[in-house]
């Protein structure tokens, strides 16, 4: 991957060292998507792409930013923000939230370096919150836990940029592990490890079809029909729904039946593959990736034509166990699940003919080529 020595160096850019280095990585969903928001289940894992920030405190409420996928520098005030719509968002966004909860930070200069693509479905906001925010923790000495800085992550992103986003991509990029998924339960804000067993490989396939969920209309809309659909069944979210519940959704308007049908089923298929993982049981994990993608097109209607030929494609191929799309969709990427050691290879076939028969610029995303 490029990225990361692409650029300006921060002594450069800035005519200072660096007093501060902070990382944090993409992720990937296994399963449980859109579930986050409402209080359902989800199974992410880190991926081991990263995004690295290097920071220097300075005097004044300053913040200059340079970013190697975003340029600058550019520059904002602390003590006088407003949203601007674009990156510095994040940025700002990051300093304002620990402001608000009483912590001391100042201005500061920053140099992002990243290889997660944005707006790939890789959760590339949450890592450069993450990475950020851990930034800032070690930069004014905050004491701040990992799981607090999971939620300001997410506060900055709902608060301060105006994406309406769950918890889920900032708790496991901030608490996650490698070669481990995080089974999380975002209504009870429980978490356990999961380990991925031996016997299968996870790829992701880039569509080349890009989503911002900062203007994300749609997003927001799905968002805003699983409250109306929890509304009118009564519930506080639809993550409380389990599936004794769902003859009740006949009650409701079609769409939204078929909203809250995704997500009560969304979270029996997160279980059922926490069990694969634990059997080591890769096929029927795959399986269960194929289902979710059913639901996700059909009854959530997130996916777009192409990610569904995307998903076909790879699940052609003799060494594919299952693929779906992979975060809050339209566009993004396609996870998918291979026998061990396939990963790779399989996933530049699938791309080599989705790139020929769309003419879209898809890639693949991970594993890293040799
Ligand atoms: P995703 O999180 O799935 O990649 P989002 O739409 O949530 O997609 O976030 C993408 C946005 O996050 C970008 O449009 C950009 O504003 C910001 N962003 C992410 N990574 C970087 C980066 N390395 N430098 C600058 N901005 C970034
Ligand atoms: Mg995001």
């Amino acid at each position: 991957m490029d990225g990361l020595d692409a650029g300006p160096g921060f002594d450069e850019l800035f005519g200072v060292p660096p007093v501060v280095f902070a990382e944090a990585p993409g992720r990937i969903n296994l399963l449980g998507e859109h579930t986050d928001y409402n209080g359902g289940l989800a199974l992410p894992s880190p991926l081991g792409l990263w995004t690295r920030v290097e920071l220097r405190p300075m005097p004044g409420g300053q913040v200059r930013a340079f970013s190697t996928l975003a340029g600058g520098p550019v520059e904002g005030a602390l003590d006088e923000p407003r949203r601007r719509g674009d990156w510095l968002d994040y940025v700002l966004g990051a300093a304002l939230v620990l402001r608000k909860a009483g912590h001391r930070v100042g201005g500061f200069a920053v140099r992002i370096a990243s290889e997660v693509p944005p707006g790939s479905g890789l959760s590339s906001s949450a890592s450069l919150l993450v990475a950020l925010l851990r930034a800032l923790r070690t930069a004014y000495g905050l004491p701040l836990s990992d799981l607090e800085l999971a939620e300001r992550a997410q506060q900055a992103e709902v608060e301060f940029v105006g994406a309406p986003v769950g918890l889920m991509d900032h708790l496991v990029i901030s608490l996650g592990r490698p070669g481990e998924a995080l089974l999380l339960d975002l209504g009870a804000r429980r978490f356990e490890a999961v380990p991925l067993p031996p016997g299968g490989e996870m790829a992701v396939l880039d569509s080349g079809l890009r989503h911002h969920h900062a203007d994300g209309a749609s997003y927001a809309a799905r968002r805003a029909e699983c409250e109306r659909a929890a509304a009118l069944l009564g519930v506080p979210c639809l993550g409380v729904l389990g599936e004794g519940d769902l003859p009740r959704l006949s009650a409701l308007p079609p769409e939204l039946a078929r909203r809250a049908r995704h997500v009560i089923t969304e979270d029996e298929r997160v279980l059922a593959a926490v069990r694969a993982l634990r059997a080591g049981h890769w096929s029927a994990l795959g399986a269960l990736l194929v289902q979710g993608h059913v639901s996700l097109r059909d009854d959530f209607a997130v996916s777009l034509p192409e990610i569904d030929l995307l998903v076909e494609m790879a699940c052609a191929e003799a060494d594919v166990l299952g693929a779906r799309l992979c975060g809050g969709g339209f566009g993004g990427a396609v996870v998918v699940a291979t026998k061990a050691g396939q990963a790779r290879q399989v996933a530049e076939q699938v791309v080599g003919r989705y790139r020929q028969s769309t003419g879209r610029p898809g890639a693949v995303l991970w594993p890293p080529g040799g």
